[in-house]
């Protein structure tokens, strides 16, 4: 029987997962094929009890609903207990079982980022959803010891650092209002500056202002699709030292998922080329529906 690995989020349309992972079971002669399952807050439960069925091999979970499957799984793994987020699912016969590979595609991104200088020890982030619970963690494990977090909704932000109170409790981790002057006062104290907001994925639109990123900064983008946020052109222009955008995460992160799914080594470099190529499929098709949409507008002009 041909087994199901479904991508549970909402939205899901934006996700490049689906080729790398697909590509992957065709390489390895697995007989499995890759979903996208659209599922309202609602409707997340059903969507996971549904798991349990002996067609399925596992899950992705994505925004928004890492944190919210955490009580709808038997078991959690030690990095999402440590996370309290959960973006993966395998399974023990029907029993459900949580895990966070984020942390290991973050850690590879963190090393690529920061290549040959010295690790920093300070990072201001944007967000304070399941991602920046797998960026904290990675954070913390990695000997940071300064990590202010900012989020529109504070209380949000003031839960993560209450979730890693003891985790956290060798280094200042601190949740912060969102407000420019505060932010603009942070990024000045900082190095590493990470989006973990989904603000960047629908538009182009970044969190914050372009004035107020500072130049030397280390600057990552949890988004990979667009490539090129404008949170990530504006600290180009800023004059950044290092920038980052979510594609080694996602990579890492999938390479971690198949290897649990199937008991397998991940084929990553077959994974990497097919996630370039996703992209830049994707990428054609917007300068194709931007070049459609200027010529309508030609049409309608000289008509
Ligand atoms: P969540 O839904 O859990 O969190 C979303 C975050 O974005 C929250 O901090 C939320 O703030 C903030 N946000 C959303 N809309 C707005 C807005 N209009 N104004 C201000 N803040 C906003 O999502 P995830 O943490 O799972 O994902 C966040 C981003 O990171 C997504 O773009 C996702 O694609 C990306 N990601 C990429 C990965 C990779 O492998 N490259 C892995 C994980 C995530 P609030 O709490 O106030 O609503």
């Amino acid at each position: 029987m041909t087994k199901r690995v479904v991508l549970i989020g909402h939205p899901v349309a934006h996700s490049l997962s689906g080729p790398m992972l697909q590509a992957a079971f065709d390489a390895r002669g697995i007989d499995a094929r890759h979903e996208l399952l659209d599922v309202s807050v609602p409707k997340l439960p059903a969507a996971i009890e549904d798991l349990r069925g002996d067609d399925y091999l596992g899950a992705q979970v994505t925004i928004p609903h890492k944190e919210r499957v955490v009580p709808l799984v038997d078991r959690m793994t030690e990095e999402a207990h440590a996370t309290g987020a959960v973006n993966t699912i395998t399974k023990e016969g029907k029993r459900l079982v949580g895990h966070n590979t984020d942390v290991p595609g973050f850690r590879a991104a963190l090393d690529r980022l920061v290549g040959r200088q010295k690790m920093p020890k300070q990072a201001v982030i944007l967000g304070a959803g399941g991602g920046a619970r797998a960026v904290v963690f990675g954070l913390i494990t990695e000997g940071f010891q300064r990590v202010v977090v900012f989020n529109r909704h504070l209380h949000r932000a003031e839960g993560l650092v209450k979730h890693f109170g003891r985790s956290a409790s060798h280094m200042e981790l601190r949740a912060m209002p969102w407000h420019e002057s505060i932010i603009e006062s942070e990024l000045s104290k900082t190095k590493v500056l990470i989006n973990a907001t989904s603000i960047g994925l629908r538009r182009d639109e970044s969190p914050i202002a372009a004035e107020i990123i500072p130049p030397g900064l280390l600057v990552m983008d949890l988004i990979y699709n667009p490539p090129q946020s404008r949170f990530l052109r504006d600290a180009k222009a800023a004059g950044a030292d290092g920038l980052e955008n979510g594609l080694v995460m996602l990579l890492n992160q999938g390479t971690a998922q198949f290897e649990l799914w199937t008991g397998q080594p991940a084929p990553i470099d077959l994974m990497r080329e097919r996630l370039d190529a996703a992209l830049a499929a994707r990428e054609s098709s917007a300068d194709d529906a931007a070049a459609d949409a200027a010529d309508a507008a030609q049409r309608v002009a000289s008509e």
